[in-house]
């Protein structure tokens, strides 16, 4: 029995973009900015591709630029944002303190470079609100960027309710939408977003490729210079398979959102229900403004690494936050962001689903994670402490 609930790491590829992506591999070879015919084969390939997709988001094809994935993406957004906002002697940019490392980091650097960075704090069921966007916004900011959905705790976002505000207060608006696209209807014309990034291997497409949606007329800064490929806003061949095969896998993710998201919805709860009859474990993250595939608990007097490996040992391949923490042993700066203490958040597990799990392994896996639990607190100093009232139970 082999069980990936890790889908919020990467996602397997779906036939449907496979079977896009192989002819591009093959027999549609040709370099889109060659003039020949096989080169604009590729062209024609390329745009429609780039068309078929600003479709699923609801903006113009050239709107979209191909990056390497929701990393790049990201940090194209930021630093064009803060260039835009340095021209205008604007330097202070709001976040909030559970983004993906790939903007933290940005931001981090961005601080260095002289910019003033606030993260907001997020609330304990993983909500931040747009009214804390609000009180921060001052006369200098330039740039607001909250990720639409958690990647840890799946907490969905007020997205268009942030959006109405920056566009009211002059200020660019980014969302990191990698967890979102393709699982959630994203519209950016509806929702206010100026900037948005997006990875085709969240939703069933290859890795390696993703997109940077930008709003006509704010101009992006190259991270990577070159040919005049992406009309100069990055250089580099592109990567048409992988373009051809995330294409495929949007719109197929799109025309299946409601009947997946209802899908997930009724394992992701039977899930969390039965994890719940565990004593003294909690679960992280609203339990309904969450993606429709997420799960994750803590449990007290528990080691987050031994319950992976003892879940791998079962045929489960899980996670305990993200899959850039993992390894190290920092706890995850998302759990931490909620208010859990160091102890608590060591002890997490992360489950994400994917339309492809059953019911019988979702009954399989809440056995196997009450196993294994029960027999790593039976060999737990901590545990005992506890039990015996030498220390008091943080989860009740
Ligand atoms: C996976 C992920 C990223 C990084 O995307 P890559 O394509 O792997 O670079 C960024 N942000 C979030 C929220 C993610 O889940």
């Amino acid at each position: 029995m082999r069980i990936y609930l890790d889908n919020a790491a990467t996602t397997k590829m779906s036939k449907t973009a496979v079977n896009a992506l192989l002819p591009y591999m093959d027999d549609i070879y040709g370099n889109p900015s060659s003039l020949h015919l096989a080169g604009q084969a590729a062209a024609e390939a390329l745009a429609d591709a780039r068309k078929r997709m600003a479709n699923c988001l609801d903006c113009a094809a050239d709107e979209i630029t191909f990056t390497s994935g929701g990393s790049e993406a990201d940090n194209q957004a930021l630093y064009s944002a803060a260039r835009i906002g340095a021209r205008k002697g604007k330097r202070h940019i709001i976040s909030t303190a559970f983004e993906h490392h790939a903007v933290l980091h940005t931001l981090d650097k961005l601080e260095k470079e002289g910019f003033e960075i606030t993260l907001l704090d997020v609330h304990e069921n993983g909500i931040v609100h747009a009214k804390q966007v609000s009180d921060a916004i001052r006369e200098d900011t330039c740039l607001v960027t909250v990720m639409y959905a958690n990647n840890e705790i799946g907490t969905v976002q007020p997205i268009q309710k942030i959006g109405e505000i920056c566009r009211a207060r002059d200020v660019i608006f980014h969302t990191d939408a990698v967890q979102a696209v393709g699982h959630l209807h994203v519209n950016v014309r509806e929702q206010n977003i100026d900037m948005l990034s997006l990875s085709a291997h969240k939703f069933h497409g290859p890795k390696g490729i993703g997109i940077l949606y930008c709003r006509k007329g704010i101009p992006l800064t190259t991270l990577i210079e070159g040919g005049a490929q992406e009309r100069g806003r990055r250089g580099g061949t592109e990567n048409i398979p992988a373009i051809m095969g995330m294409a495929a896998a949007l719109e197929e993710a799109c025309a299946l959102i409601d009947e997946n998201a209802g899908k997930l919805t009724v394992l992701r709860d039977r899930l969390i229900a039965g994890l719940s009859e565990i004593p003294h474990s909690i679960l992280n993250g609203d339990a309904g403004r969450r993606l429709p595939g997420n799960v994750n608990f803590c449990f007290e007097g528990i080691e987050g690494e031994s319950l992976l490996l003892l879940l791998d040992d079962k045929g489960i391949c899980a996670s305990s936050g993200s899959a850039c923490t993992s390894g190290s042993l920092d706890p995850s700066h998302v759990l931490l962001a909620i208010g859990r203490i160091h102890d608590i958040a060591h002890g997490s597990l992360r489950l994400t689903l994917s339309e492809e799990n059953t019911a019988e392994e979702i009954e399989y896996t809440i056995q196997a994670v009450k196993e294994v639990v029960t027999y790593l607190r039976g060999i737990s100093p901590v545990w005992r402490d506890l039990v015996e009232g030498k220390k008091e139970f943080i989860i009740k």
